[in-house]
């Protein structure tokens, strides 16, 4: 093969929900390709359709129409074979369960050893620098927290793709400088492929090989961006004439999308 193989490929992908007053259409037409080891970024204002598109992929949404695969399968088959990590945009922890056994929960319904259990935990939590805080609950952590402890459950797990809903949201700005670069190298280490929802251009443009720009109503792609950046990227970078360009590009991706709108 001379091409890395499609991880997520998506072919006229429409999805409309069915509301009470009218129909909602959250996606039109999507048409990309996620290859193995790229990190694709998706970005548009809240309500284009981004959160939808990783539910489709996660199989948590059914399509409408058109085709979409997620190793080669369908999404219900690749959920069975547990191809992905979902990062939802809301920390999604149960509040009985301390941040360690949080973590070893979807490891131990895929019946991971007690000591293979212990060993990714310790490392998930000190990639999203949480170590020391295993055996806290949910609300002893600040909300920034509890995101870098679901991100920490998702990476545990070690699968493949990383489904990754606007992880970093919620936090300072000082944390996720420092989680996006724990990422970028997390990712240059595993060569995981990574779809990630941001409504940032700075961290879509620092971290993906690819940007997905998106435009709301009808839900559709207005640009996509190959970056030219080298994979391995220090945070100065993010001054470079070529980052700004990207950006500019970005930005202009998302204006399209808007006058589309009158
Ligand atoms: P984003 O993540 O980009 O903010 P979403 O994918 O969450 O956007 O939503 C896309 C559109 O679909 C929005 O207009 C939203 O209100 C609508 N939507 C999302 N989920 C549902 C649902 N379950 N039923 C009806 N409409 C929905
Ligand atoms: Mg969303």
């Amino acid at each position: 093969m001379t091409q890395a193989a499609s991880v997520v490929s998506a072919r006229d992908l429409c999805l409309t929900y069915q509301a009470n007053d009218a129909p909602v259409h959250a996606l039109s037409n999507v048409t990309l390709d996620v290859r193995k080891g790229d990190f694709v970024s998706f970005i548009g204002p809240s309500g284009c359709g981004k959160t939808t598109f990783l539910r489709v992929i996660a199989d948590l949404e059914k399509k409408t129409s058109g085709d979409i695969t997620v190793n080669g399968m369908t999404p219900g088959e690749a959920r069975q074979a547990r191809a992905y990590g979902y990062v939802f945009q809301a920390p999604a922890l149960y509040p009985w369960r301390t941040i360690e056994k949080n973590i070893a929960l979807p490891l131990e319904i895929m019946s991971y050893p007690a000591d293979d259990r212990k060993k990714r935990i310790a490392e998930a939590l000190d990639l999203v620098s949480l170590s020391g805080f295993e055996k806290k609950f949910p609300w002893q952590l600040s909300g920034g927290m509890q995101q870098r402890a679901s991100i920490a459950r998702a990476l545990a797990f070690d699968a493949d793709l990383l489904l990754m809903d606007e992880p970093f949201g919620a936090l300072d700005e000082i944390v996720r400088d420092h989680l996006n670069e724990e990422l970028l190298k997390l990712w240059a280490r595993t060569n995981k492929t990574i779809c990630f929802v941001t409504h940032s251009i700075p961290e879509a443009v620092y971290l993906s090989t690819k940007i997905v720009v998106m435009s709301p109503r009808p839900g559709r792609v207005t640009d996509i961006i190959d970056s030219p950046l080298p994979r391995e990227r220090p945070l100065d970078i993010r001054e470079s004439p070529e980052f700004l360009e990207i950006a500019h590009r970005v930005r202009e991706g998302l204006r399209a999308g808007h006058s589309y709108e009158h």
